[in-house]
């Protein structure tokens, strides 16, 4: 019987392993949680062949008793649980006591730790499960884990390990992330001696983003400011019979608390790598809150789009359960839709206040790693974002840097994009980018510009502000290129603005603060408009028919499959009334098949603005052009089109005088 059960523990620990260690990055995040967990502010992670031959782990926590140490690696042993009611508001990162069993199951580990409360520590040695040694020693207070020659039991699993390149990238990502969510604390990692990251308290997130990211990324975001919203929760339910004359208890409020720093729409990556949801302190994946920031870009980038976001929510533990998977990346919140909505609303209104501007790319900046030591320097990571992985992978780990390596290695997504703006009557697209005069680069020969050429000194030199959309109430038109782009003059540079997606802002805000107020200027056809729909936007036209109406689309059914439309909003013109409404259904149908009232709201109002709005190609009077900048001005969000695209472009005063070579 005995034996039966040794073997089924250690089976059963092998099993876990199997959830809970997946690579070198998985054993890192057990450890490091165990670090946070036990109260350390110093921790030092030390990687060998990309965590194949060594991980290595030292905190400055708590440490355990030389009693706990053995107990540790039993199989469901941990001193954060310790009933089933705390189960239901686990204010640790670990409580499954799987962890440190599971990695001793498929490695060779050596404990090293001491307690506050103890003189003397204790060192356990363990391997493939089986326990070598247990010794007192001793050593300061806090724990060292060395995990060696992971998975040298499990063949099976190291097959299934990448390259060296991606799975350090796993660890060099995880290990930033965690420091980014305490910044408060000292993260040093290493591999093979060299350093990878090395981040000294700080006492705030922007700072800790600072140090990680560096100046250059942190342009490109916007913080938001720990922001509280409350939920009223409703009393306990109280059976009849058992009700009394006194007052019904007060509503139980909960707490939720979001910070973080999220990118303004023009930085538009190609997945969600670059998006980082914490809550309470844990790194989390979850559906709803990609959704939720999602939602809140909706309007203000193109669809399939995702931002940079990096994101803490806090909350009571209660009201969220960490216990879904053992890995403990996923959450379910007792409260969903309402935490949605707060996220949703606090991103949102974070970018309209900001307003953060697009700028006219100017040519790339020299990779990162050709630049100078001080500018590198100043990033404690040499890899932003999540491009930590992608370029990981791209530097050969032990050669010497070569010029191809540098080459693949990928710069900086706002160095890559260089949007274009594409005239349609003109050849080639004009890439504005082009005509720029090249940057002066660290490794170019300038010549000093001689004091004859005189110095701006009528301008303030505030051009190092942020750069926002401030300045757009006092453009200055200069006149139109191409029939298609406003130029205008500014305090703070040049701004060149698309008339059609610029008019298409202004209309959409207008038509939903009409809409809002159930106020749409409708035009009466003299003719209703008859059109025939297939079965597919048959089926979309019931569902969306109310919202059509309140849009000023006054519609109805009109036999089998078609419908008449009666009215439409004011300024659209007849030819494209019957676009309109096919497009409405034809994007209901395919994207948003499971949107919420307010996108297919926000999706009518916006298909209506683009085919009222102004086109490209048409020549406006100089009258036209300052109504327009200045309604564009009025809007609540004069950044993005509602699709997404953006409205303005400005070259900046600083970098005129850049490219110029005057500073
Ligand atoms: P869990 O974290 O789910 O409790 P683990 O297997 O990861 O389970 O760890 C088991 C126990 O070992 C923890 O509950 C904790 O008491 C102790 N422990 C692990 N790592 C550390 C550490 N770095 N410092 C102090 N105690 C630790
Ligand atoms: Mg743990």
């Amino acid at each position: 019987m005995g034996r039966i059960r040794i073997l089924s523990d250690n089976v059963a620990n092998k099993i876990a392993a199997g959830e809970v260690v997946e690579r070198p990055a998985s054993v890192i995040k057990e450890l490091l949680e165990n670090s946070l967990d036990a109260g350390a502010f110093d921790i030092r992670i030390d990687a060998e062949n990309a965590g194949r031959r060594l991980l290595r782990i030292q905190d400055d926590g708590c440490g355990m008793l030389r009693d706990d140490a053995l107990l540790a690696f039993e199989r469901h042993a941990t001193s954060k649980l310790s009933d089933v009611k705390d189960l239901l508001a686990i204010s640790t990162l670990g409580f499954r006591g799987e962890a440190l069993p599971s990695i001793a199951s498929v490695s060779r580990l050596l404990l090293e730790t001491r307690s506050t409360e103890e003189q003397t520590g204790a060192a356990v040695e363990i391997a493939g499960g089986k326990l070598l040694r247990c010794d007192e020693i001793a050593r300061p207070v806090g724990t060292a884990i060395s995990v060696r020659d992971l998975f040298f039991n499990v063949p099976a699993r190291k097959k299934f390990l990448r390259s060296d390149q991606t799975e350090l990238a796993h660890i060099g990502s995880l290990v930033t992330h965690y420091s980014l969510g305490h910044p408060n604390k000292r993260f040093e990692l290493y591999h093979e001696g060299r350093e990878l990251l090395a981040v000294t308290p700080v006492s705030t997130l922007r700072d800790r983003a600072f140090q990680v990211f560096g100046s250059e990324i942190m342009q490109d975001l916007v913080e938001l400011a720990p922001r509280r919203f409350e939920l009223r929760l409703p009393p306990p339910y109280v059976p009849p019979g058992a009700r009394t004359h006194e007052p019904p208890p007060e509503p139980d409020v909960a707490e939720f608390v979001l910070e973080g720093l999220v990118s303004g729409p023009h930085v538009q990556k190609q997945n969600r790598n670059s998006v980082y949801l914490f809550v309470n302190g844990r790194l989390i994946r979850d559906k709803m809150l990609q959704h939720a920031l999602q939602a809140a870009y909706y309007n203000l980038m193109p669809a399939g789009c995702y931002p940079f976001a990096l994101l803490f929510l806090n909350c009571d533990p209660a009201e969220v359960d960490v216990n879904v998977h053992p890995s403990k990346t996923e959450v379910r919140f007792r409260h969903g839709s309402a935490i949605h909505d707060f996220v949703r609303d606090a991103v949102r209104d974070v970018l309209m206040e900001s307003r953060p501007v697009s700028s006219i790319p100017l040519p790339p900046s020299p990779p990162i790693r050709k630049a100078s030591p001080e500018a590198r320097e100043q990033r404690a990571v040499e890899l932003p974002f999540s491009e930590f992985s992608a370029r990981m992978e791209a530097i050969a780990l032990d050669e010497p840097e070569t010029d191809a390596t540098r080459d693949v290695a990928p710069t900086h997504e706002t160095e890559e994009r260089a949007p274009e703006i594409f005239v349609p009557s003109v050849q080639p697209p004009v890439t504005i980018a082009n005509h720029a005069p090249a940057p002066a680069t660290p490794s170019a020969k300038i010549r000093r510009v001689p004091d004859t050429h005189g110095a701006l000194d009528h301008m303030a030199p505030d051009w190092d502000r942020v750069e926002t959309y401030a300045a757009l109430p006092d453009l200055r038109p200069l006149g139109q290129l191409h029939d298609s782009f406003i130029v205008a003059a500014a305090r703070d540079g040049l701004w060149i603005i698309d008339q059609h997606v610029a008019h298409e802002r202004v209309l959409f805000e207008q038509i939903l603060r009409q809409r809002a107020a159930g106020a749409v200027e409708i035009q009466q056809l003299l003719m209703p408009l008859v059109l025939q729909l297939t079965p597919a936007q048959n089926f979309e036209y019931a569902r969306i028919a109310d919202e059509l109406n309140a849009h000023g689309l006054d519609t109805e059914p009109f036999g089998q499959r078609t419908i008449a439309i009666k009215a439409a909003p004011a300024g659209v013109g007849t030819a494209d009334i019957e676009k309109i409404v096919t497009e409405i259904l034809d994007i209901a149908e395919s994207e948003l098949r499971s949107a919420s009232l307010d996108e297919i709201r926000r999706n009518v109002s916006a298909t209506i603005a683009c085919r009222a709005a102004i086109k490209v190609n048409m020549r406006l009077e100089p009258k036209k052009i300052e109504w327009l900048l200045r309604a564009l001005a009025a809007c609540e969000y004069p950044m993005t089109c509602p699709h997404g695209r953006p409205i303005a472009l400005r070259y900046s005063t600083k970098d005129i005088l850049k490219s110029f070579h005057r500073i």
